[in-house]
């Protein structure tokens, strides 16, 4: 194993400056954006994406732009320190940890906006970046795929996933990104974002990675006492797979007490 120390860069500027020196040296860039708190699920795409490049970077920044104001933004887990470590004694070949500080135009408020609870009730869509018309108002919206699913409870969930990838794609300006397929839905809607807006990006869908009791491992699942994790494991049913007839996909996104998860399977007829 090689232990690499990678090397942590804060600034925008200075990671697309590394990425284009990279790329003018012929080397191809690959690239995984996560939010941290990283485990084993996010490790097997940096394996994965070592199959597609010479060189990693791994992002990790949690993006307040997906979040609404009554989501769990503030009690998203994170241990920057703990993930370092598990990028260099794990997973070899990490050259570039992106970890901005924040990437939003907040316009005179300072910070992440929490005062517009108001809004979310009265039904306009609003997420924890937006400030009274100042500061970030460009929202990139996959318009159809990003309305099923978890984008029928998260309104504004998908627009901003589709927005931050948009802008770390253009920060780091990678040849390859890795998404997993935990979140189908989202690995889908940039595939079709890539496609439809024309980034010369390849995107490759990375297999979801359990737990050894069936639960997919998930940054949130450290919300899960034992015994809600039995619970979930316990009632998941195929049953409705005997009506499918061509390729489909099964997914489940659940609230549990405070925690929301996801999980899917891809069925082949
Ligand atoms: P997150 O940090 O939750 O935003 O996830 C970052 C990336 O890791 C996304 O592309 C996820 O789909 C992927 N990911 C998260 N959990 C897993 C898992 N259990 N197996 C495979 N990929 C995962």
């Amino acid at each position: 194993m090689e232990n690499k120390e990678p090397l942590i860069i804060t600034d925008k500027d200075d990671m697309r400056r590394w990425s284009r020196s990279a790329r003018a040296q012929g080397k191809i860039v690959g690239f995984i954006p996560t939010m941290g708190y990283l485990h084993e699920g996010h490790l097997s795409l940096v394996q994965e994406c070592k199959q597609h490049s010479n060189l990693t970077v791994v992002s990790i920044y949690v993006n307040p732009g997906q979040f609404s104001p009554n989501e769990d933004l503030s009690t998203y887990p994170s241990d920057f320190i703990g993930d370092i470590n598990k990028l260099k004694n794990k997973a070899d070949g990490v050259d570039v940890v992106f970890h901005p500080k924040d990437l939003y135009d907040y316009g005179k408020h300072d910070g992440v906006v929490n005062a517009r609870r108001n809004d979310l009730e009265e039904g306009k869509v609003v997420s924890c970046v937006e400030n009274s018309g100042q500061g970030h108002e460009t929202w990139v919206r996959v318009e159809r795929l990003e309305k099923g699913l978890c984008g029928s409870s998260r309104p504004v969930f998908f627009r901003g996933v589709a927005t931050i990838v948009t802008k770390l794609f253009n920060i780091v300006e990678p040849d390859v990104a890795v998404f997993g397929k935990k979140d189908y839905q989202q690995w889908r809607i940039i595939e079709r974002m890539v496609r439809d807006l024309d980034f010369g990006i390849k995107i490759i869908g990375a297999e979801l990675l359990r737990d050894p009791d069936g639960l997919a491992k998930s940054s949130r699942n450290v919300h899960l006492s034992p015994e809600q994790r039995k619970k979930i494991v316990d009632q998941e049913s195929l049953e409705v797979l005997e009506e499918i007839k061509s390729p489909a996909v099964f997914c489940i996104a659940a609230w549990f007490g405070n925690v929301r998860l996801l999980d899917n399977m891809e069925i082949v007829v």
